[in-house]
């Protein structure tokens, strides 16, 4: 792939030469077959297109300085793969069909996967949906899982560039025992129209907070939230919110680091006091908050003031990173090589 302008990658979809599949079928998954079709053969009342039984996952493998493609943490992702599918009454994949899927696409597409200091590396997306034809709201007996890869880009080109956003009162992503602690394609559709809305106000996300009170900050967007104060590293505790697997790996790093963490609910008001605020995932990491508007009281809440990421956010970030790539020890065994 020497043709391949990797700096320039965007963050979007690229047709790579294989993808994954596996059906399940009379209680029991099929083996896992290699496509090289970008296309799905869907029946037309399957539930995953009438009734949104649809999980997915998002993980990286990163292309170290020493040429080896390192996965972060996919047992994670695995174990949540299960507890969504659990959630949505699906067929949950085992966690070492999902292991040998995941490594088996990697391997296969391995020149897509980016080379060393483009800031680019390998998405994998696993997706698992209701196949089977029913026309009455029941789970489904049927089940496709595919895992495809793409390249992408670094999220932040131009190096880590604070964002603003949007608190968002009048549209709800996901409420206190509904489905907000799974990753379902459901919750996407359900915050479309909040992040369409703070985008049209030039936005870079949504803030949503929690759907009972309207008091307490839960998610940006696809992202979870994090604020600095004090040495310490918070973030929200709530019923409604998607644990994600870059926050958890933030609050263990803020611990070696010495810093306190603390899992809580978060006041809005509570912002005021914060020194830094970032959301975090695995697209971008960290993407630190420069302002956030609450439309409420016409409140505007600024955390960096000259533009630029604040030192604790970026010390993470950059341990983070530095790990997933191979840079820094892994002392918390959180790379796995694939061969
Ligand atoms: C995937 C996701 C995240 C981020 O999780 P990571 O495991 O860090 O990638 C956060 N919030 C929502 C709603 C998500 O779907």
């Amino acid at each position: 792939m020497e043709h391949m302008d990797w700096k320039n990658l965007p963050f979007g979809y690229m047709k790579t030469d294989y993808n994954i599949r596996s059906v399940y079928r009379n209680g029991k998954w099929g083996p896992l077959e290699i496509s090289d079709s970008e296309y799905l053969s869907v029946h037309m009342a399957a539930t995953g297109l009438h009734y949104g039984q649809e999980i997915f996952e998002g993980l990286k493998a990163y292309m170290g300085k020493d040429g080896r493609i390192r996965l972060f943490r996919w047992e994670e992702n695995a174990k949540r793969f299960i507890k969504s599918a659990k959630g949505l009454i699906m067929a949950p994949v085992p966690q070492e069909m999902f292991r040998e899927a995941i490594f088996k696409v990697i391997s296969l597409n391995k020149k897509y996967v980016p080379p060393y200091g483009s800031g680019a590396s390998l998405y994998i997306r696993p997706l698992l949906f209701g196949s089977g034809a029913e026309v009455g709201v029941k789970p489904s007996g049927e089940y496709m899982f595919v895992v495809f890869v793409t390249p992408v880009g670094p999220y932040f080109r131009e190096g880590v560039k604070p964002v603003d956003m949007l608190i968002i009162r009048d549209v709800d992503r996901a409420a206190p025992k509904g489905t907000g602690t799974f990753k379902a394609g459901g919750n996407y559709a359900a915050s479309l129209r909040a992040i369409v809305a703070a985008r049209d106000g030039g936005y870079a996300n949504v803030i949503f907070v929690d759907s009972v009170e309207r008091k307490y900050i839960d998610e940006c967007g696809p992202a979870n939230f994090f604020a600095i104060k004090n040495n310490k590293y918070i973030t929200p505790a709530s019923e409604s919110i998607l644990e994600s697997i870059t926050n958890m790996s933030l609050l263990t790093l803020a611990g070696d680091m010495g810093m306190e963490t603390e899992r809580r609910k978060i006041a809005v008001e509570e912002l005021a006091g914060f020194e830094e605020a970032g959301a975090c995932g695995t697209a971008a990491v960290i993407s630190p908050i420069a302002r956030i508007f609450d439309p409420q009281n016409n409140k505007v809440y600024e955390f960096c003031k000259d533009g630029k990421p604040g030192p604790v956010s970026m010390k993470l970030y950059n341990r983070l990173t530095g790990i997933q790539y191979g840079d820094e020890p892994d002392p918390h065994g959180w790379i796995t090589f694939v061969e």
